[in-house]
């Protein structure tokens, strides 16, 4: 499908598109296209029709464009200014399940006023990992009820740069999907089912707490569910994981429309699949070839692997 032809775009994220540079212990490399929206709406384009809100600078290359062209991916909101794009430098050392920030520059991002076009009315958004006053720049764009599902991200750097206006955004979501640490770091908990319940008191009534390599908890209301990760023995470059996991639950939900416990036990597994391809190749290389039915077929394999 190509995203000329497409009239309603069901899902909306706003979140970084980035130039990263990345070193896990198999190869080091600069420039690669990475960013919390460029991994989410590419994941989630295998479900659905997704609308992409960023920002990017000058030097963004056109290639990088391209690759989101490739899928149903509307671009009408990835504006272009002059400065330079966003730019994320990390590295992983042998535990791939935590990434170690070395550089990060706002650059673009600290001028950045989205403004929605008029007739934009998304169905489910996600407020990918960005500034917590751009996610409710938005937030404050879409229109409720007709948005039934908002959804947010968040990571070190705002938990602790910006608390108070991420605790306005969290107030006004309906679920959080967030990683381990940032988990106790956000609910000052060591626990992660504690952490997750305090989580939950500050707003969001859904919680999914992704672990890396060991897997995700969901939280909805009083009920609970975990599954561990799609195991693999290759992991090359855990960049985006977090991003396409929340790709893979929010675009298999849109494509659904249906909320109930279990459908969103059934997009975590579906998250943990397309996470898992993300991780075997740096940036969205791995994403770009996926075959037709490769997710479904790797969905088989994981519900033999859980099933007793
Ligand atoms: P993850 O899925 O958690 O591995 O996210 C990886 C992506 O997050 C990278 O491609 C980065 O460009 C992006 N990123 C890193 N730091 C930030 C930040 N402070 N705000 C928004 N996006 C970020």
């Amino acid at each position: 499908m190509k995203s000329n032809t497409i009239l309603h775009y069901p899902l909306m994220v706003v979140g970084t598109v980035a130039i990263d540079s990345v070193e896990t212990p198999f190869g080091k490399k600069d420039s690669v296209f990475g960013g919390s929206a460029s991994y989410f709406s590419y994941a989630a384009s295998f479900f659905t029709p997704v609308e992409l809100i960023a920002v990017v600078g000058e030097d963004f290359p056109k290639e990088y464009r391209k690759i989101l062209e490739e899928r149903p991916i509307g671009l009408d909101h990835l504006a272009t200014v002059s400065g330079k794009t966003f730019h994320w430098k990390g590295k992983y050392g042998s535990d791939l399940n935590t990434a170690q920030t070395l550089d990060t520059q706002l650059n673009v991002l600290l001028e950045f006023k989205p403004k929605l076009k008029a007739d934009r009315e998304p169905e489910y958004l996600f407020l990918a990992n960005i500034d917590p006053e751009l996610q409710m720049d938005v937030l404050n764009q879409v229109k409720r009820p007709k948005c039934k599902f908002v959804v947010c991200d968040t990571m070190n750097f705002w938990i602790e740069g910006k608390r108070p206006q991420l605790e306005k955004v969290l107030s006004r979501v309906d679920m959080i999907v967030i990683n381990d640490g940032e988990a106790r770091l956000l609910a000052k908990e060591a626990n992660l089912i504690k952490a997750a319940r305090k989580i939950q008191a500050m707003g969001p009534s859904t919680a999914i707490i992704k672990k890396g390599e060991h897997g995700a908890f969901l939280f909805h209301g009083e009920q609970f569910f975990a599954l561990p990760a799609y195991p693999l023995e290759e992991v090359f470059d855990p960049t985006g994981a977090g991003d396409s996991f929340a790709g893979g639950v929010m675009g298999y939900l849109a494509k659904t429309g249906d909320l109930s416990f279990e459908n969103l036990k059934r997009a975590v597994a579906y998250g943990g699949v397309v996470a898992s391809f993300t991780v075997e190749n740096f940036g969205l290389e791995r994403l770009r070839t996926i075959k037709d039915g490769a997710i479904e077929n790797r969905l088989a394999d994981f519900r033999k692997l859980c099933h007793f």
